[in-house]
C-alpha cells in the first residue's frame, strides 16, 4: 500500500526538525514495507517572500490530495497558514497529548491526558472589529461543530486505559450563551457513550488543577482558544515544549505538527528539539493505520514511539532536555533504533 504525505517544512527550526524526522519516516517505511511519496507543501515566511502567498495553491491543492500532511512549524504568518488550513479543510479537531517520557524532567509523574481542542470555531475566526478607542472580537460556538469534538473526545476516551473519562472545559458561568450552548453539547453527546464518564470543570480551575494534579485527567475537550492556552501548559507539564505533538484532524484531511513555534532564538545551530515532530509522525502512522484499518501503519507508529522512549531513557537527549545531542543525531539515532529493534513475537 503506498501514503502519500505532505510536507511542510516551515520556518526558523522548521526544516532542520523536518530533516532529523526524514530518515525516521524512512526507516520505518522499509522496516514495514510502506511505500511513501514525500510532495513538499511548504508554506510560511520564505515561502511568502519569495511567493508573495504564505500558502500557496499549490501546497493547498497538495495537502487537499494527500492522505496526511506532516507539518513544521512556520513563523510570522502562523494565522494564514495553519489557522487557515483548519478552516478551509474543516479540521475540526485538534489532538494534543501530554505524557510524561522516560528521562525527561517533569517535577510531575504519570501524567497521560489528552486535550481534544475544537480547532475551527471560538475567538480564532478572526471577526475583529476596530472603532474609535476600542475594538470587538466575535466568538462563534456552534451545536454541529462541538458534537463532532465531544464525539471525538468520547471515542478517543473510549479506547484509552485511563479512566474512561472525558472533562469539559468552559467558563459557562460567565459567557453563558457561547459557553452554555458549548457545555450542554458536550454533556449531551458524550452521554450518548455509555461507557465514558463525564464532568466538567471551568478553564480558570481547570488551569490550576493541571499544575496541582495533572495526573487525575483523563481526556479533556474544550473550545479553542482555551485548549490553546491549555495544552501548552500541559505540554510544558510533561517535559516541555519540544517534547509535544499534534493532530489536526478533519474527515478528508490531517495535518500533524508540533505543539511549539518556530523558534528563531535557536534556528540554525542544529540543537532544537526533533521529538515533538518525530512523535507527530507517530500520530500520523496511528490515525492514517485506524483510518484504513491498515496494521503495518500502526506498527510504524509503535516502533516510532519506543525507539524514542529508548533514547530518552539512555540519556540521549538535545541541548533543551539537558543533553548533548545534536537536532540531526537524533534523527538518525531514532532511525537506526528503528532498524535494529526486535521483531515483536
Ligand atoms: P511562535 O512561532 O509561536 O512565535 P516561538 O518561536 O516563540 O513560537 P515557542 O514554541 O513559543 O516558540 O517556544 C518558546 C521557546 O522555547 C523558543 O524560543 C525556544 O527557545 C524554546 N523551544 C521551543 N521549541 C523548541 C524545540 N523544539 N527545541 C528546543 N527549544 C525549543
Amino acid at each position: 500500500m503506498s501514503l502519500s504525505i505532505a510536507i511542510m517544512e516551515g520556518d526558523g527550526i522548521g526544516p532542520e526538525v523536518m530533516r532529523a524526522a526524514y530518515p525516521v519516516i524512512e526507516a520505518v517505511s522499509e522496516r514495514f514495507g510502506i511505500e511513501l511519496r514525500l510532495e513538499n507543501a511548504d508554506a510560511g515566511d520564505r515561502v511568502k517572500s519569495g511567493t508573495g502567498a504564505a500558502l500557496p495553491e499549490r501546497s493547498l491543492d497538495v495537502i487537499r490530495s494527500s492522505d496526511a500532511c506532516l507539518k513544521a512549524p512556520v513563523g510570522q504568518c502562523a494565522a494564514e497558514v495553519i489557522v487557515k488550513l483548519r478552516q478551509m479543510l474543516d479540521l475540526y479537531a485538534n489532538i494534543r497529548p501530554a505524557k510524561n517520557l522516560p528521562g525527561v524532567a517533569s517535577p510531575f509523574g504519570d501524567v497521560d491526558l489528552v486535550i481534544v481542542r475544537e480547532n475551527t470555531e471560538d475567538l480564532y475566526r478572526g471577526m475583529e472589529f476596530e472603532f474609535e478607542g476600542g475594538a470587538i472580537a466575535l466568538r462563534l460556538i456552534t451545536r454541529k461543530a462541538t458534537a463532532k469534538v465531544a464525539e471525538y473526545a468520547s471515542k478517543l476516551a473510549a479506547g484509552r486505559n485511563r479512566g474512561k473519562r472525558v472533562t469539559c472545559v468552559h467558563k459557562s458561568n460567565v459567557l453563558r450563551f457561547t459557553d452554555g450552548l458549548f457545555s450542554r453539547t458536550c454533556r449531551e453527546t458524550v452521554a450518548k457513550f455509555g461507557d465514558v464518564l463525564y464532568d466538567e470543570m471551568l478553564v480558570d480551575a481547570a488551569a490550576m488543577n493541571l499544575v496541582r494534579n495533572p495526573g487525575a485527567f483523563d481526556v479533556i475537550v474544550t473550545s479553542n482558544l482555551y485548549g490553546d492556552i491549555l495544552s501548552d501548559e500541559a505540554a510544558q507539564i510533561a517535559g516541555g515544549l519540544g517534547f509535544a505533538p499534534s493532530g489536526n484532524i478533519g474527515e478528508a484531511n490531517a495535518i500533524f505538527e508540533p505543539v511549539h513555534g518556530s523558534a528563531f532564538d535557536i534556528a540554525g545551530h542544529d540543537v532544537a528539539n526533533p521529538v515533538a515532530l518525530i512523535l507527530s509522525s507517530a500520530m500520523m502512522f496511528r490515525h492514517l493505520g485506524m483510518k484504513k484499518a491498515a496494521g503495518e501503519y500502526l506498527l510504524a507508529a509503535d516502533a516510532i514511539e519506543s525507539a524514542v522512549s529508548a533514547l530518552l531513557s539512555k540519556g540521549i537527549r538535545t541541548p533543551d532536555a539537558g543533553g548533548t545531542c545534536s537536532t540531526s543525531q537524533f534523527g538518525s539515532t531514532v532511525a537506526q533504533a528503528i532498524r535494529v529493534a526486535p521483531v515483536a513475537p
